[in-house]
């Protein structure tokens, strides 16, 4: 078990500051076919914020430079924006390993006949969010009659040869709590989903990443309207680990969002906290393969306590694997 001393609270988050770029995660647009509770986007339906044809020529251009290794493509639901297939089949034709955050249900919109069968075509890793295996509690954070799909999603996603041995077809599940607590040890987790969503479902895929919410966005207008805003952020200082600065993911990962503009992360993005570049208040995708970021200061505050208390949290999950925390 883990000793937990107490942050101050009024101790502000460590300096921390960039090494080598290798992954450009994109935001492709915050409109969204759900509207879950947690998001930190704020994504739904109603949203008209969209990433456009030269933005994404922006985007390719910078891919064309071999300066990162992954695009990671995030929304909202990325495939909703009419250039995901088109910037998916380049990026993967320039060699870039390309990772879709999806949702799952997403694969049942009509909209998107053939979704499923062009990921698997071109081998694009899907990171799919299914919070828990219990219709309940996915329906509870994610909106009535979502489990359902997913769960069909998933049965398809398999059936391409997805989260199967030996396909190198890649599926990851994303686990975040449906409360304001910190996620149990990542590797426990993956075992319970594993072993469940097999015996229940027959379904199967590679990881699980257990994510922290952070207190921004939905999730933190949740926690400031019931009076719980202050004592989620103190929770997250007090499982502050000081062992976490040094994986976390934006040293090495810039986002853009869709309207070009560069952040140190999505969550950076969704507050509007830019990139910090001397002499400059903002940078734009068709501007980075000329600068070099590294030895940049990151623009941090209170919300990155996410992805440093206990085991950590990135975009690919824990930054670490431990006992149980106990807060
Ligand atoms: S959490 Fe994901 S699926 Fe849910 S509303 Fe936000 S972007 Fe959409
Ligand atoms: S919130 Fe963003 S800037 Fe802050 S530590 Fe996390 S990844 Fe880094």
């Amino acid at each position: 078990m883990l000793t937990i001393t107490p942050f101050p609270q009024n101790k502000a988050f460590p300096p921390l500051i960039r090494t080598d770029l290798q992954t450009l995660q994109v935001n492709l647009g915050y409109r969204c076919n759900q509207s879950c509770r947690h998001c930190h986007v704020g994504a739904s339906p109603h949203r008209t914020e969209e990433m456009s044809a030269r933005t994404v020529e922006e985007v390719l251009a910078f891919l064309g430079n071999g300066k990162v290794t992954t695009l990671d493509l995030t929304g909202g639901a990325p495939e909703l924006n009419p250039h995901f297939r088109y910037l998916v089949a380049q990026a993967r034709g320039l060699g870039v390993r390309v990772i879709d955050r999806c949702n799952l249900t997403i694969l049942e919109e009509k909209t998107q006949i053939g979704l499923a069968e062009f990921l698997a075509e071109h081998r694009v890793e899907i990171v799919a969010s299914l919070p828990c295996y219990l219709e309940e509690n996915v329906d509870g954070q994610r909106g009535k009659g979502v489990f359902g799909p997913s769960i069909r999603a998933l049965t398809r996603l398999n059936a391409l040869g997805y989260g199967q041995a030996e396909t190198g077809l890649t599926l990851n599940l994303v686990y975040n709590p449906t409360g304001s607590f910190l996620p149990p040890p990542q590797q426990q987790l993956e075992g319970d989903y594993k072993r469940e969503l097999a015996a229940r479902y027959g379904v199967a895929f590679n990881n699980l990443y257990v994510f922290t919410n952070l207190p921004i966005a939905r999730f933190g207008q949740l926690l400031r309207s019931s009076g719980k805003w202050e004592s989620y952020v103190q929770l997250l200082k007090n499982a502050f680990r000081s062992e976490n600065l040094e994986q976390v993911m934006c040293r090495s990962l810039v986002s853009v969002d869709w309207r070009g503009r560069i952040y140190d992360c999505d969550f950076n993005q969704m507050l509007n906290l830019p990139i910090r570049v001397p002499d400059r208040e903002r940078i734009y995708i068709g501007e980075l393969a000329d600068m070099s970021l590294v030895g940049n200061r990151i623009t941090v505050a209170d919300h990155c306590f996410g992805c440093t208390a206990g085991q950590g949290s990135s975009c690919a999950g824990a930054l670490r694997e431990v006992g149980r925390v106990k807060v």
